[in-house]
């Protein structure tokens, strides 16, 4: 495995690879669900290209930048046991060599809906990043999580609508055993807020369970939950069809939730069948 750290070594490497590539973006603090990604790309792609790269753009000036968590050593060590063939771990200067990016991807107006009310400029900086990697990397398959559910919807919309001429594919949510969604943020929560957090896994799953009995029983059965569990601070819960626009009636659907435990904001969801 090759790690490259500037711009330079990253194009250097990069064209010593046999295609067709995939490329597994992150943030680091690597656990079983970016594992999941990296065992995806492997399977399908002849060469697997991991970016380890904590974006400023995709945070507010409130948010965790400065604290998020870095375990390079560790993260290093599993992109190698998983067998991927190269990791880039630039600095911002490299992703951002003329400063702060003038021009950016406009998220559309889904980029201004659930995530987006809390987080307004958060998805022109992802999809703004994730361009620049489609960009330099050309890789013909983006492999990404269903967890950041909003997210994987948003980069589809953006290859399709700009014809990057990337295949953006999704990876189910891996999950602790007792339900709680792996997330590099877990690593924020206390003994008490961990036991707190399962409640949105517990909600998700109980409107799943109740979405046979239509649309308004699947998000009463999730509310039901998380009205229980008062170191819930709920953010938001909401029925959607599966490309995030209103809900249907019958067939498949995502439930979404989002929410504070502690100083801690958590997201998660769930495919349902109305
Ligand atoms: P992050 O490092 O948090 O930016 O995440 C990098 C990628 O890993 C994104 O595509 C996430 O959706 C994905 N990811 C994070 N957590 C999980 C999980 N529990 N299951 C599946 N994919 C995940």
């Amino acid at each position: 495995m090759k790690v490259a750290r500037t711009r330079a070594e990253l194009i250097e490497v990069r064209d010593a690879l046999d295609g067709p590539l995939g490329l597994v973006p992150t943030m680091g603090a690597l656990h079983a669900g970016h594992a999941a990604l990296i065992e995806s790309a492997r399977r399908f792609s002849e060469s697997v290209l991991v970016t380890i790269f904590v974006n400023p753009m995709q945070f507010a000036p409130t948010e965790d930048l400065a604290t998020y968590p870095r375990t390079l050593e560790d993260d290093l060590a599993m992109c190698e046991r998983l067998g991927a063939d190269v990791v880039w771990t630039p600095s911002v200067e490299n992703v951002y060599p003329g400063g702060a990016a003038q021009v950016h991807v406009d998220p559309g107006p889904l980029g201004r809906e659930l995530e987006g009310v809390t987080r307004p400029t958060h998805f022109a900086g992802v999809l703004t990043v994730v361009a620049k990697f489609f960009a330099l990397i050309r890789p013909a398959v983006g492999y990404f999580g269903e967890k950041d559910y909003q997210q994987l919807v948003l980069l589809r919309r953006m290859a399709a609508d700009l014809d990057l001429g990337v295949a953006v594919a999704g990876v189910p949510i891996v999950r602790e055993p007792d339900g709680l969604a792996l997330s590099s943020r877990n690593a924020y929560l206390s003994p008490d807020e961990r036991t707190q957090a399962l409640a949105l896994s517990r909600a998700l799953f109980a409107g799943r369970d109740a979405a046979g009995g239509g649309a308004e029983a699947a998000v009463r059965g999730a509310q039901d939950v998380l009205a229980a569990e008062p170191g819930v601070c709920l953010d938001y819960l909401e029925l959607r069809d599966p490309d995030l626009g209103p809900a249907p009636q019958h067939g498949p659907a995502r439930l979404l939730v989002a929410a504070r435990v502690g100083r801690t904001r958590l997201i998660d969801n769930v495919e349902v069948t109305l």
